[in-house]
């Protein structure tokens, strides 16, 4: 029920209250007038009959049984009461009357018209009824005398009582009724009044309320009034002032938030859109809004693959009224993709929409994307560490190895070995010039392909010509090294072994498939070059060692052997004889008369002597013999092998070979060179080394005796032993030789 309704009835309610009320005292009071009246009128009744028959105590007759005393008594009491008695007998017969012209005294009473006397008679009990031809009111109050004993009957008409109260009753009503009536008008002067007013503040509070439901935050009430009404248009306005407040707040907020959002309503058309939804979309806001989402959002799934039916957030969302989330790929007009994570969330209205919110995540998958670059790098790196730590350990146990080496052969052993391994199966060799320099030979050899000749001269190499590092391959410009067969013109590096100040050679590197690497040399560069300096650095050592290994057994200079070597070697060289059953024969050899070219021509020229007398035992010498410088001008060969008689022939051969050397000295011919021989062998002078050189030296010595320039073999212990060739001289051998 509305509030207008509800003061129209209050105040209906009141004045009918107010009524009900009047007339509820108004019948109330007529009722106890009625009631005092007839209490009043029976009180005067019953007071008269009492009077009438009362005695006195003296013995004067009751009234009733003095008729005339009775009648001036009852006329006493009209005069004084205005009101008509009668009193009847047993009979209902007039003994006397007061003012009432009517009845008679001897008349009988017949005015009751149900008998309601002759009952009071009967009975002793008062009764009402009215006179029907008078029209009167009348109480019948019995006498009784003595008591008990009805004797006759008071009459007393009551209209006059019960008039003067119904009077009295007539004002009250009228004032309850006038009363009534100002209560019901004052009532609706009110209830008018103040439907007026509450009915004005009501309309332009519900006109407000209305405004602002229907989303009209700016709507404010005429706030003139003092009243509530007032305080509420003032409260009204305020909170629309903080709603429009608020409102702006959030528009301010949604306009200028870098995420897009969009509301959609029930039925999936967009509602509203931002800026940054108008450009993630890439379309303007105002071509936006009205159109149904999908007509202007192309969404696919983060790989780029299109959504299942019903399966994309906004879908499932707008499908289930809830929350719905994920990462969505957004194609925009133009084209191009953008990756948003989409947050659907179901507006609480009752025709349904939702809020779509669009985060742009471009950049965090961009960062994801560097990051995940970076730990590539990072896994590049450290596999490269790996491998660097790896081809480091490599390479430390490769120096050890080739540091283990005592000799080239040794060295390039490991080397042909190794660098198969290291070098990932990539064909290669490594050249040593020689000591020369005018000779660059192959020492190693590895892998499946031969791209280099085995030797050539050291300026066929760009590399040992440079120094440095040379590349030459298919599309390069550099030039190919002459050494360098054609190798299907394939790519190489050819890498100079050079260390302590020295290019001992290079190592030559063949490519694998042109095709298949192109990278074939770059990653192996660091372990090429590792590889390189290491085996540069192990062959300088071992040329270094065994140039010191030289010096220490050789005599710098003839460039043969020394005495320590020779006997440390010839000693080896006797057991192995003696094991294997074999001869081995000493040459002892001293150049005759050698003082005399030093004085003659001097030092020099003595040393020139010794240097060729050197060059022409090493020219005739075989592999296994050892020539050695034994002291001064003397010479030792150790032949193993080698019997007496052919060391005897052979001792004989190598002194006409001096014979014949014709010496010069800055222009001085120098003359003929003769040296002497003394021959012993194993095992006719003796099982040891010490018995048989002194066995070669006393030969030599006799030689010496004997007249210089000849051969003498050595006498052995038993003559009948001694060989024929002990008696060769010096002409019978030289003729033997020619011969
Ligand atoms: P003989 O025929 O008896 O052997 O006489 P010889 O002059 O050859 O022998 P001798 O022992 O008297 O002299 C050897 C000389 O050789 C003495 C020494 O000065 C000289 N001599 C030793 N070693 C060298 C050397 O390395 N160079 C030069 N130029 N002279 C040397
Ligand atoms: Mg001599
Ligand atoms: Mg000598």
């Amino acid at each position: 029920m509305r509030i207008r309704s509800q003061i129209i009835l209050s105040m209906v309610s009141a004045a009918a209250l107010i009524g009900l009320v009047g007339g509820v005292a108004i019948f109330t009071q007529i009722a106890a007038t009625k009631y005092l009246g007839l209490t009043e009128a029976t009180n005067v009744a019953q007071e008269l009959a009492d009077t009438i028959v009362f005695k006195s105590s003296d013995g004067t007759p009751s009234l009733f049984e003095r008729p005339e005393a009775l009648k001036q008594f009852m006329q006493h009491q009209h005069r004084r009461m205005h009101r008509d008695f009668l009193v009847l007998d047993r009979n209902k017969v007039v003994v006397a009357h007061a003012a009432d012209e009517e009845h008679h005294v001897g008349d009988k009473f017949e005015h009751d018209p149900n008998n309601e006397i002759g009952q009071t008679l009967e009975d002793g009990v008062a009764r009402r009824f009215v006179d029907p031809e008078e029209v009167n009111a009348i109480l019948a109050v019995p006498i009784e005398y003595p008591a008990d004993t009805i004797i006759g009957a008071v009459l007393l008409e009551y209209d006059p009582v019960l008039h003067a109260a119904e009077q009295r009753t007539n004002g009250l009503l009228w004032l309850v009724g006038l009363s009534a009536a100002a209560a019901v008008l004052v009532a609706v002067g009110f209830a008018w009044l103040l439907l007026s007013r509450f009915g004005a503040g009501l309309n332009d509070m519900m006109r407000g309320m209305e405004a602002l439901a229907k989303g009209n935050a700016m709507t404010r009430i005429n706030h003139a009034r003092k009243d509530e009404f007032g305080q509420l248009a003032d409260g009204f306005n305020t909170m629309a002032d903080q709603l429009a407040s608020a409102r702006a707040h959030v528009e301010d907020i949604v306009e200028t938030a870098a995420e897009g959002i969009a509301v959609l309503d029930g039925d999936g058309r967009i509602a509203s859109a931002n800026p940054a939804a108008a450009m993630m979309i890439g379309r303007r806001a105002d071509k936006i809004v009205g159109q149904q989402w999908d007509a202007v959002l192309t969404v696919r799934d983060q790989r780029g693959g299109a959504f299942a039916t019903g399966a994309s957030p906004v879908e499932m969302a707008l499908a289930t009224g809830r929350q719905h989330q994920g990462e969505v790929r957004l194609t925009k007009s133009d084209g191009s993709h953008l990756p948003v994570i989409a947050s659907c969330s179901p507006l609480s209205r009752s025709d349904g929409g939702l809020v779509l919110t669009l985060n742009d995540i471009s950049e965090l998958r961009r960062a994801e994307g560097v990051v995940n670059e970076r730990a590539d790098q990072l896994a590049i790196l450290n596999r490269e560490l790996h491998e660097k730590s790896e081809t480091t350990t490599r390479l430390v146990k490769l120096g050890e190895l080739l540091q283990a080496c005592v000799t080239f052969p040794e060295a390039f052993s490991v080397v042909g070995t190794a660098m198969t391994e290291f070098l990932g199966g990539l064909s290669g060799t490594v050249h040593l010039t020689s000591a020369s320099r005018n000779l660059v030979e192959e020492m190693a050899h590895w892998g499946d392909v031969r791209s280099s000749v085995t030797q050539f001269a050291p300026e066929d190499c760009w590399a040992l010509r440079r120094g440095q590092e040379h590349v030459a391959g298919p599309g390069m410009l550099t030039p190919r090294c002459a050494h360098i067969t054609e190798n299907g013109k394939k790519g190489y590096v050819c890498m100079p072994l050079a260390a302590q100040g020295e290019t001992l050679g290079i190592l030559h590197l063949c490519e694998p498939n042109a095709a298949d690497k192109p990278q074939w040399l770059a990653e192996r560069q660091q372990i090429l070059r590792g590889v390189v300096d290491t085996l540069a650095l192990a062959l300088a050592n071992l040329r270094l060692r065994e140039t010191l290994r030289q010096q220490s057994i050789r005599d710098p200079n003839t460039g043969l052997f020394n005495r320590r070597y020779l006997e440390e070697t010839s000693s080896r060289e006797l057991r192995r004889m003696e094991r294997s059953a074999q001869p081995l024969t000493i040459l002892m050899l001293d150049v005759d008369h050698f003082k005399q070219f030093n004085d003659t021509f001097g030092h020099e020229a003595g040393d020139l002597v010794l240097k060729q007398v050197a060059a022409t035992l090493i020219e005739h010498a075989r592999d296994s013999d050892v020539v050695s410088r034994y002291g001064g001008e003397e010479f030792a060969i150790v032949m193993p092998g080698c019997s007496l008689e052919e060391g005897a022939a052979r001792a004989e051969a190598l002194r006409q070979a001096i014979r014949q050397l014709h010496l010069t000295h800055r222009g001085r011919t120098l003359g003929t060179v003769t040296v002497s021989f003394g021959v012993a062998a194993y095992p006719e002078h003796g099982a040891g080394w010490a018995e048989i050189t002194n066995a070669a030296d006393h030969a030599l010595y006799d030689a010496k005796g004997e007249g210089r320039d000849r051969v003498v073999v050595a006498k052995t212990s038993t003559p009948g032993e001694r060989p024929s060739i002990q008696l060769v001289s010096a002409a019978k051998a030289s003729a033997d030789i020619k011969g």
